[in-house]
């Protein structure tokens, strides 16, 4: 895609599931990958691996550049080192993809205090400050640059049990909107994809279950989950020159979940 080849991107949960695909898909389009863990890095190694082969099949070195960043996005000290060892190491940093997130099933009356915030943390306040640190450095070296917000189809769509999830991605929604109109006209682009059901470990409670994986697919007009290559896709789209007149959106990517399922039956 136009205008991606040499740049510096970092993707927050580059360990697994979606976080992973983008990485692979980036550097496959000839991005310098920095991909983050929070704790272990055997996932990130894999991912690494994963986008190495891709940018560069079997040639040892393409000129296609990865490093690996530890971080927990719940921590502001952690943040800011990661964005650092980020430009020290690639130049600068053109694309941020805010991709880490939580979520706790619990009935809303009886969220503990500690596990509320927690998601918060992590997936509107980690959010926010990677952005912030990665503004900074965009507007100190006067560079143009992308921020994509990895949200949910539960911006819009209520769910109850997850209320802190459903929450931490509403309020991404104005996060996306209001970074992406204070910055418009410093060429920093601001927009989010919002995935529908994806098959990746944080679903593992129904991907894995042949009888609860139909279940979840039967509310899914396309009639199936998504993968996390095709969220990646719309992600490296966004990322990339052709969607230069692109900002403050979410574009969600969902079969169809979001357009009221049961209406497809006519109601008399
Ligand atoms: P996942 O569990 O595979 O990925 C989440 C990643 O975030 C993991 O690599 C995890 O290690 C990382 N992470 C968690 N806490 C972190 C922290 N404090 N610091 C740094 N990294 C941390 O699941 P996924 O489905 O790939 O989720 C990726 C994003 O996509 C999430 O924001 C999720 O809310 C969103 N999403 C997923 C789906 C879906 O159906 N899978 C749907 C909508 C939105």
């Amino acid at each position: 895609m136009q205008g991606l080849k040499g740049k510096n991107a970092l993707i927050t949960g580059g360990s697994s599931g979606i976080g992973q695909a983008i990485a692979i898909r980036l550097a496959q389009e000839g991005v310098n990958v920095a991909i983050n863990y929070r704790s272990s890095p055997e996932g990130a190694e894999k991912t690494e691996e994963q986008a190495m082969q891709k940018a560069c099949g079997d040639v040892e070195s393409c000129g296609v550049k990865s490093l690996l960043v530890q971080g927990d996005v719940s921590k502001e000290e952690d943040i800011i080192q990661m964005v650092n060892t980020v430009v020290e190491q690639f130049g600068s940093l053109d694309v941020l993809i805010n991709n880490a997130g939580i979520q706790t099933e619990c009935p809303s009356h009886e969220v503990a205090t500690d596990d509320f915030d927690q998601v918060i943390s992590v997936n509107l306040r980690g959010a926010y400050l990677c952005a912030r640190e990665t503004l900074k450095h965009l507007l100190s070296q006067n560079r143009q640059g992308v921020i994509i917000n990895i949200s949910s189809v539960h911006e819009i769509i209520p769910r109850p049990m997850y209320v802190s999830y459903s929450i931490s991605k509403g309020g991404m929604e104005n996060l996306t909107k209001t970074l992406a109109l204070e910055y418009a006209d410093r060429g920093i682009r601001v927009n989010a994809i919002a995935p529908g059901a994806t098959i990746t470990p944080i679903n593992e409670a129904w991907t894995e279950d042949p009888q609860k994986k139909a279940e979840v697919e039967s509310h899914i007009p396309m009639g199936r989950a998504g993968t996390s290559e095709e969220m990646a896709a719309a992600v490296a789209f966004l990322a990339s020159d052709e969607a230069a007149y692109i900002t403050g959106q979410t574009l969600f990517i969902d079969g169809g979940l979001t357009l009221y399922a049961d209406f497809r039956e006519a109601w008399s």
